[in-house]
């Protein structure tokens, strides 16, 4: 009894489902975290091997980072276990049979998430009537294509600027992971001044102290080919991305890549976290230690589920671009002051900011 709910505190989780369907070998857990905000978004992940404490982290950060966002949902997170290479017609089969048992989990809303896609979302729309992400053919506005995290980081790193005293024009930037979020941050920043130094992708790090050609880079990326098929440029190990000096480093790959082990090889002023937990809390304490403002990622990557939010509720793409420039401003202003204020890491003030949310949130509902 004590070991089922231990993952419970003061916000949830409201429910941890285990479905099971023999017939086809499915097995998939939902967590549905904290509803109060409203009915949980948060992804599909198609994995052979997530535990439910990692699935129940995964809810937990939707429910902060959707609060934060000040969107009416709470967080949630499923996990399907298997090899999202499956044949695609095993995969239809094995995601419709998902949506169909957690028809009638009402609170939650699934996205796309690791090894789900737009096409996903769409069979599980077919199934249940409720799904974001979805392909623009029903109504879906394609988050990644447009580029929806990269803007919102855009507009994190424009006020966060601010507060170190610096000009976007000629600022040099890395991005570590130049993929859907990466090379959408790296465009949106080009075409304010800020110069492209660095970037990697899993083949490797490309660097130019005089500048790298962003344009050019994305439509290499787009012809499915790696970073270091560009003809001009250093090309280094992916790891070496750490070690270029630059006023902007941008985390857009994985967890856990920043560590107590090598943060002293990063050399910049500002982090905004594109990547979700890509530092340690050993690494961000470490960074805050040295002066390098770090916007932690619930804040600054906003951008996609904000987005997945506007058309969940029949917005445009223009509308969802306008929200997200809004929300994220005002948050990251918002939680560089409190943390300046209070003399914490912006991680404490922007979870102080989410938990305030969802507690007044809690004050309205019934049961609490
Ligand atoms: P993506 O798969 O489109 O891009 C990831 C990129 O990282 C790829 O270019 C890949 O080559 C590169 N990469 C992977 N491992 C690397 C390594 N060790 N070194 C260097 N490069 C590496 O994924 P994405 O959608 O851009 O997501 C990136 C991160 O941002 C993930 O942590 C994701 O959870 C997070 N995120 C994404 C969104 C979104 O809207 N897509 C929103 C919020 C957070």
């Amino acid at each position: 009894m004590d070991d089922m709910f231990r993952f419970s505190d003061a916000f949830g989780p409201a429910r941890i489902i285990h479905i099971q369907r023999p017939k086809i070998g499915l097995k998939a857990i939902v967590v549905v975290d904290n509803t109060a905000c409203g009915a949980a978004v948060g992804g599909v992940r198609m994995a052979p091997d997530v535990s439910v404490e990692e699935c129940f982290r995964l809810a937990r950060a939707m429910t902060w980072k959707n609060a934060a966002a000040g969107l009416p949902h709470g967080g949630g997170k499923s996990v399907i276990f298997g090899d999202p290479r499956m044949p695609a017609d095993k995969k239809e089969q094995v995601i419709r049979a998902f949506a169909e048992a957690i028809g009638d989990i009402h609170d939650y809303i699934p996205g796309p998430d690791m090894g789900t896609d737009e096409l996903c979302m769409g069979w599980i729309k077919d199934e249940t009537g409720r799904a974001v992400g979805l392909p623009s053919a029903i109504g879906g506005i394609p988050l990644d294509e447009i580029g929806a995290t990269g803007f919102g980081l855009a507009s994190c790193i424009d006020v966060a600027r601010e507060f170190i005293g610096l000009e976007l024009k000629g600022a040099r930037i890395v991005v570590q992971g130049f993929g859907a979020v990466g090379k959408h941050a790296a465009r949106f920043l080009a075409e304010k001044g800020a110069v492209l130094v660095g970037a990697s992708d899993t083949g490797g790090t490309l660097a130019d102290p005089s500048g790298l050609d962003v344009a050019a880079l994305i439509a290499l990326k787009e012809q499915g080919r790696a970073l270091h098929d560009y003809p001009r440029g250093q090309k280094l190990d992916s790891d070496k991305i750490l070690d270029i000096p630059c006023d902007i480093w941008i985390p857009a790959a994985r967890p856990d890549v920043v560590r107590g082990d090598n943060v002293a090889r990063l050399k910049t002023r500002l982090m905004p976290q594109g990547a979700n937990i890509p530092c340690t809390l050993e690494a961000e304490a470490a960074l805050h230690a040295l002066g390098v403002l770090v916007v932690p990622d619930f804040i600054a990557n906003a951008g996609g589920v904000i987005c997945a939010s506007i058309e969940y509720r029949g917005g445009t793409r223009r509308a969802a671009f306008d929200y997200i420039d809004e929300r994220i401003r005002a948050n990251t202003r918002l939680v560089i002051e409190e943390s300046k204020k209070n003399k914490e890491l912006p991680r404490a003030a922007a979870l102080a900011l989410a938990e305030r949310r969802v507690r007044e949130a809690m004050e309205t509902r019934r049961w609490r």
